[in-house]
C-alpha cells in the first residue's frame, strides 16, 4: 500500500473540471502542507497554476478539517491522527502544452496543474488511478501516458505509479477517442496520438519520426535512455507547441501540418511539425537529464535562474533541423532554407546589439516569456541565437582540433559526464567542457559569443563549412529569407516603413515599430492605427506594397489615429535594411559541407 494515492477523474467535461481525490496515510503530525507548483520545467515563466483549483476540503476519521491557506500555492491542513483525504477541483481550460485542458471530447494534463504535492513527502512513491468520466458517450476513451503501469492495462483507465513528485508532474497524461499508432526505434517502443479531427496518414507519420528518433538515439549512443516513448499531439486549426518531458512530449500541431494521405512531399508545414517532433525528443537528453544544475532538484515555487539556456534550447534548435537533413528528410537546400530564416529572424531586431544570450536566458521569466510590442528591439531570443551560437561552436571546435572534435562530440561527453549519471551541469560546465577539448582559445570565444553583443562570426563559418551568406531587402514583413535570391521587381533599394502591422477594418494596425526605421522617426507607435498614406487611404495587406512604390528620400504624409485622436506625420523614407539571409551553396568546402550535413 502505498503512503500517497490520488485518484483523477474528469468530473464534468462540459465545466471542464477535474477532481482529485488524494489519499495520505501518513499526515504531517503538526499539520500537513500541500503545494501547487508556480511553473512547468520546459517553460520559463511563473503561472501559478493553484489560481485553478476551485475548491477544496480535507477530511480525517470522519471529520472535515480546517484548511488554511499560506501562501497562493501552498495549504496548510489542521493536525490529525489518521490518513488524511483531500478533495479537490481543478478548472481545466488552457488549451496549450503547458496545463490542462477539459472538455466533452477529451482530457489533456499536466501533473504540474493538478497533483498538489506532499510537504515532506515528495521523494514518496505514489499510486495515481485515472479514471473516465461517468456516461456512455466516453465509452471509446483510452489513455495515453508514459506514468508507469501500476495495474492499468497499457492505453487504459486504472492504476498508474511514480516513483517520486518529480516523476509524477513529468508524464503527462491524455484521454479520449485518440489516433494511435505505434513504431519501433532503435527496439524501443514509441507512440504517435493524435487528438482532434485530422486525416493524417499514421504510416508515413511513423516513418518519419523512426528516422528521427533513431538518429537521435544513435547521435547520443544506443540504448535509449527510455523504455517507451509517446508523442502526445493535440491537433487544432492553427495551433503550434511543444513541451518536452523525460518519456513524452505534449505537442500542438494545425491540422494542414500534418501529411495527408498519399500526399509524398514535404510541405512546409510538415517539414515544421518534423522539426518540432526532432527538437522535443532531442530534449530527452538536453535538458531533461543533462541540465542545468540549478534545476537538481527543481525549485518549482518561484523563478529559476540559469545563464544557460543558449545551450538547452539553442543547441537543440541547432540540431532540431539538422537531424532532418542527416537523416535523410530533407534536402541540403531545404535546410538552407530553414537555417536561413533563423539568421533573418536573428538579425532583423536591434535588440541583438543590447541583451547578451546569457543575459536573455537569465532573464527568459520576465523578458522572453512576456514579449511585448518593443521586443525586436529589446531582446534577443536564446533559442535562435543560441542555435547560431551552436553552428559557430561546431565550426570552432572543429577548426581548434584540426577536423578531430565537432559539437556532436561535445554533446556525446555532456551526456555520458553529466546526464547518464544525473549530475547538474555546473553554469560554466559546457564552457570548461568544451576548454578541454579545444583549449584555451575557448574562453575568448565565448566571451565574444555568449558575454557579449558583436557580431557572431557566422559569414566566416558558413564559409568554412561550404555556404555563402547573402544580404537583400525583405520583400515583406512574412519574408525570412532561403536560398533564393527572388529578385524583387520593386525599386531598388526600395522604401520601408520599418513596421510590423495587420490588417484592421481596412486599415494597417502597427504592431511592432523598429527602431530607428521610418516609422519611429516619424513618430508611429505600437498600437497606432495607421490609415492613410499621402492621403490615399491605406490597408495592412497593401502597406507594403504602397510604400514600396515611393522614392527613396522623398516625404512620406503618414496620417494615423492614436487612440481617438488623428495625427498627420511626415518623414523622409529610408531604404529597407538588407537583413534578410539567403544561402547558397558555395565552391570550395565540399566534403566539410557533406560531412556536416550527415551526406558522407
Ligand atoms: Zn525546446
Amino acid at each position: 500500500m502505498s503512503q500517497i494515492s490520488y485518484r483523477i477523474y474528469p468530473l464534468q467535461p462540459e465545466a471542464h473540471l477535474f477532481q482529485v481525490d488524494l489519499l495520505i496515510a501518513s499526515p504531517d503530525p503538526q499539520g500537513q502542507h500541500l503545494r501547487l507548483p508556480a511553473w512547468i520545467p520546459g517553460s520559463y515563466m511563473v503561472r501559478d497554476f493553484a489560481r485553478n483549483v476551485v475548491r477544496l476540503n480535507a477530511v480525517s476519521d470522519g471529520r472535515e478539517l480546517a484548511v488554511e491557506r499560506v501562501d497562493k500555492s501552498v495549504w496548510l491542513c489542521e493536525p490529525c491522527a489518521g490518513e488524511l483525504r483531500v478533495r479537490y477541483e481543478v478548472y481545466a481550460w488552457d488549451l496549450s502544452v503547458r496545463a490542462a485542458h477539459l472538455d466533452t471530447t477529451h482530457g489533456f494534463f499536466n501533473g504540474t496543474s493538478v497533483f498538489l504535492e506532499v510537504v515532506g513527502q515528495a521523494e514518496q512513491p505514489c499510486v495515481v488511478e485515472i479514471l473516465p468520466p461517468e456516461g456512455e458517450v466516453y465509452r471509446n476513451w483510452r489513455v495515453a501516458t508514459t506514468l508507469p503501469l501500476a495495474g492499468a492495462e497499457l492505453y487504459g483507465f486504472g492504476a498508474y505509479r511514480a516513483a517520486d513528485y518529480d516523476e509524477l508532474i513529468d508524464h503527462p497524461v491524455e484521454m479520449g477517442d485518440f489516433t494511435l499508432a505505434t513504431f519501433e526505434a532503435c527496439g524501443v517502443p514509441h507512440d504517435i496520438v493524435l487528438t482532434g479531427r485530422h486525416d493524417a496518414d499514421m504510416a508515413r507519420l511513423c516513418a518519419d519520426l523512426k528516422k528521427i528518433c533513431e538518429h537521435h538515439i544513435r547521435f547520443f549512443g544506443e540504448p535509449a535512455p527510455v523504455e517507451r516513448y509517446v508523442f502526445m499531439t493535440m491537433v487544432t486549426g492553427d495551433g503550434y507547441g511543444g513541451l518536452e518531458h523525460r518519456a513524452s512530449t505534449a505537442l500542438m500541431t494545425a491540422r494542414s501540418s500534418l501529411p495527408g494521405k498519399g500526399e509524398k512531399a514535404i510541405s512546409k508545414g510538415y517539414r515544421e511539425f518534423l522539426g518540432l517532433c526532432s527538437h522535443e525528443y532531442f530534449h530527452t537528453w538536453n535538458v531533461k537529464r543533462i541540465k542545468p544544475e540549478v534545476f537538481v532538484p527543481y525549485e518549482l515555487s518561484k523563478e529559476t535562474y540559469t545563464r544557460l539556456l543558449w545551450a538547452f534550447e539553442g543547441i537543440t534548435s541547432y540540431y532540431d533541423d539538422l537531424a532532418l537533413v542527416r537523416c535523410g528528410l530533407i534536402k541540403p537546400e531545404s535546410y538552407l532554407e530553414l537555417l536561413a530564416q533563423t539568421i533573418s529572424r536573428v538579425w532583423r531586431g536591434r535588440g541583438r546589439y543590447k541583451q547578451t544570450v546569457t543575459d536573455s536566458s537569465f532573464d527568459a521569466w520576465t523578458k522572453f516569456y512576456k514579449q511585448d510590442e518593443n521586443a525586436p528591439n529589446a531582446i534577443v531570443s536564446y533559442y535562435t541565437k543560441g542555435a547560431l551560437i551552436a553552428l559557430c561552436l561546431d565550426v570552432f571546435v572543429q577548426q581548434q582540433s584540426d577536423g578531430e572534435f565537432s559539437l556532436d562530440h561535445i554533446m556525446r561527453e555532456l551526456w555520458q559526464r553529466y546526464g547518464q549519471r544525473g549530475v547538474g551541469v555546473p553554469e560554466d560546465g559546457v564552457e570548461a567542457l568544451v576548454r578541454e577539448f579545444v583549449g584555451e582559445a575557448a574562453s575568448g570565444f565565448f566571451d565574444s559569443v555568449l558575454r557579449s553583443t558583436e557580431e557572431l562570426p557566422l559569414e566566416a563559418s558558413l564559409s568554412w563549412l561550404g555556404v555563402d551568406l547573402e544580404l537583400r531587402a525583405a520583400r515583406n514583413q512574412n519574408d525570412w529569407g532561403g536560398v533564393t535570391r527572388a529578385v524583387s521587381r520593386a525599386r531598388s533599394p526600395k522604401g520601408d516603413l520599418a513596421v510590423r502591422c495587420r490588417d484592421e477594418r481596412g486599415f494597417a494596425l502597427i504592431t511592432h515599430v523598429y527602431e530607428g526605421g521610418t516609422a519611429q522617426r516619424a513618430g508611429l507607435a505600437a498600437g497606432d492605427l495607421l490609415v492613410a498614406v499621402n492621403g490615399l487611404q491605406v490597408s495592412g495587406a497593401k502597406l507594403e506594397e504602397c510604400i514600396a512604390r515611393l522614392p527613396v528620400g522623398s516625404e512620406v504624409n503618414l496620417t494615423a489615429f492614436r487612440r481617438d485622436e488623428l495625427l498627420q506625420l511626415r518623414e523622409e523614407l529610408q531604404a529597407a535594411e538588407l537583413h534578410t539571409v539567403w544561402l547558397r551553396l558555395s565552391d570550395g568546402g565540399e566534403e566539410r559541407r557533406q560531412t556536416w550535413l550527415g551526406l558522407i
